[in-house]
């Protein structure tokens, strides 16, 4: 973007400061999620910072998946969240890992732990755990096990792993400071007996690790040097220190927080999405309404625009909301010069050109995009019947309507003025037929004799008309009411999807194919959907609608 600011992030300026002092020599990023679900707009910043900080210095990028917790992975979610990554334009290259394929080492680093005195086998149940953990006022009091022997301690952790235990009737903790200030410190779970499958080990272990365990042993494996996580976890720091120090990693990788992106009144939280997929509220995960990467991609988002709205969001330590407007302007910037600019209609009404010959057709040229002539041009068909939206013409016009109404002329976009003479109603009233006459002489659109028409209105030509359903999308949630019941639950607007199914578009758009995006001029961009568009049934998502009182918020 021109007037990038050029000053560096907080992120890439403890980077610097790491690499200068020699903390690390290269940068080395990842991406962790866990397959417990689709990847949504917050996790593209994540992404898009991570492979953007190793491409900048010239560092590597990994991509792994975080499926310690054998519970919810499902592989339907690993498929998505590496389509959407490939998608956004991060490359792992061959850098794809999972952390269950370290959970012999992460056993090994638990051994190296007890033997060190630094780790020992509970009998304390999850509740009496949480009395002894004591508060953030008091102190938690030591546990009865803490005493082990580090051979006894060794022993009943194999008996662990050799499933000699039922889930909770024994974990592993860290020995660390029950009085610390940090509750996260007070001799935290590292380990825990779960007898589940697991969708990578299958049956071979019935003790997994904890997440605040196992990550940094993750990071420092595979040589990560800057591990970015968002600002939950600033409180967790310490424990990860500590875990790689006392496992006395070489290299050891240096945990940086930053604040999560939210969007003002959009719903991203996976169980909310989960339910409205499972209650069929909305079309699966990739619904064009939502926004996780999946839906942006159908309803006609680019990765351009996506990387284009985290840049404008920036990196920072502090919460913040950020408008839906922002995305839109992102996505209306990206596709202005680079897509055909189409004339549809979406609400017909006939037009019959009364002195235009029967089963006449003519072509004219029309530029693509008059702002970007490499984009060409193309021939457009105009014959006696033809289709505008119904918007365009009123029987009774107030002041300053200068479309169509009985007696006003008016230009029809790139062909000819038509003056509007007589309609048809039906028996309910409703406009069936507009009767014009066009004058040949203005022929391009041009005035043929300096007299002036104020509204060029669009049109598509009815025997050459290719018909599409379009869908036009609102906000899933009820931005005006307020987003959640009182019971927690959505504040759902009925309103968030309308299905227009008589619409007409250019025949230049027949072979239009999924994500295939264009202008619909005076309307809006317009996507082909990928899932329910056939060759000859074609349906569009609208993206974005052209016009906004949006204002970018100044550079932070
Ligand atoms: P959610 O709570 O929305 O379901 P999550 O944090 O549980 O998401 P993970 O799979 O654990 O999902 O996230 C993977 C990575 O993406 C983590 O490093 C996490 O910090 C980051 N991340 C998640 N949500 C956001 C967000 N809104 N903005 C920026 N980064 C995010
Ligand atoms: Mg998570």
């Amino acid at each position: 973007m021109e007037n990038e600011a050029v000053s560096k992030n907080f992120i890439e300026q403890i980077i610097d400061k790491d690499l200068a002092e020699g903390h690390c020599k290269t940068v080395h990023t990842r991406f962790p999620p866990e397959p417990n679900g689709y990847l949504h707009i917050g996790h593209a910043k994540s992404i898009l910072l991570n492979y953007g900080l190793a491409q900048e210095y010239n560092g590597l990028f990994n991509m792994r998946f975080d499926d310690t917790n054998p519970t919810k992975e499902r592989s339907e979610f690993v498929e998505s969240i590496k389509e959407d990554i490939k998608w956004l334009g991060a490359d792992w290259g061959d850098r794809l890992f999972f952390a269950s394929n370290y959970f012999d080492q992460m056993y090994e680093a638990a051994v190296k732990l007890i033997k060190k005195g630094k780790a020992y086998v509970s009998d304390l149940s999850a509740e009496e755990m949480r009395e002894y953990r004591g508060t953030l006022k008091e102190p938690g009091k030591e546990d009865p096990s803490a005493g082990r022997s580090v051979e006894e301690n060794l022993e009943l952790f194999e008996a662990m792993k050799d499933g000699k235990y039922a889930d909770g009737e024994k974990v592993l903790r860290a020995r660390i400071d029950m009085a610390s200030p940090n509750m996260n410190m007070r001799d935290p779970v590292i380990y825990r007996v779960a007898h589940m499958t697991h969708q990578n080990t299958g049956d071979k272990w019935c003790i997994y690790p904890m997440y605040d365990f196992a990550h940094p042993i993750e990071d420092a494996i595979e040589g990560i040097t800057h591990s970015i996580c968002t600002l939950e976890f600033e409180d967790h720091r310490p424990l990860y220190d500590w875990v790689v120090r006392e496992l006395e990693y070489e290299n050891p990788p240096k945990q940086i927080e930053f604040a999560k992106l939210y969007l003002t009144n959009v719903v991203t939280g996976k169980r909310y999405i989960k339910k409205l997929v499972e209650e069929h509220i909305v079309d699966g995960w990739d619904d064009p309404r939502l926004v996780s990467i999946a839906a942006l991609r159908r309803r006609g988002f680019t990765p351009e625009s996506i990387k284009m709205f985290v840049e404008l969001c920036g990196v920072s330590k502090a919460n913040s909301s950020v408008d839906y407007a922002m995305l839109e302007y992102c996505i209306r910037e990206d596709l202005k010069l680079k897509r055909s600019r189409v004339m549809a209609v979406l609400d017909p009404i006939r037009v019959i050109i009364d002195n235009y010959p029967e089963d006449q057709i003519e072509y004219f040229d029309v530029v693509n995009n008059m702002e970007n002539e490499a984009l060409g041009s193309r021939k457009v068909p105009f014959a006696r019947e033809l289709y505008i939206d119904r918007e365009d013409f009123m029987e009774e016009p107030p002041r300053k309507y200068f479309r169509m109404f009985p007696g006003n002329e008016v230009r029809l976009m790139h062909a000819y003025f038509v003056k509007c003479n007589s309609f048809v109603k039906d028996e309910n009233g409703k406009v069936t037929e507009i009767h014009c006459t066009y004058d040949p002489e203005s022929r391009g659109g041009n005035s043929p004799d300096g007299r002036k028409v104020k509204g060029t209105i669009h049109w598509v030509a009815a025997p050459t008309a290719v018909k599409a359903e379009v869908r036009l999308y609102e906000n899933i949630v009820d931005e005006e009411l307020g987003v959640y019941n009182e019971d927690g639950s959505l504040n759902l607007n009925p309103n968030s999807l309308n299905v227009l199914k008589e619409c007409y578009v250019e025949p230049s758009l027949a072979d239009a194919k999924g994500y295939d995006s264009f202008q619909f001029v005076r309307q809006g961009y317009f996507c082909v959907d990928a899932k329910d568009s056939k060759e000859d049934a074609l349906v569009f998502n609208r993206i974005v609608s052209l016009k906004s009182s949006y204002k970018l918020p100044a550079q932070q």
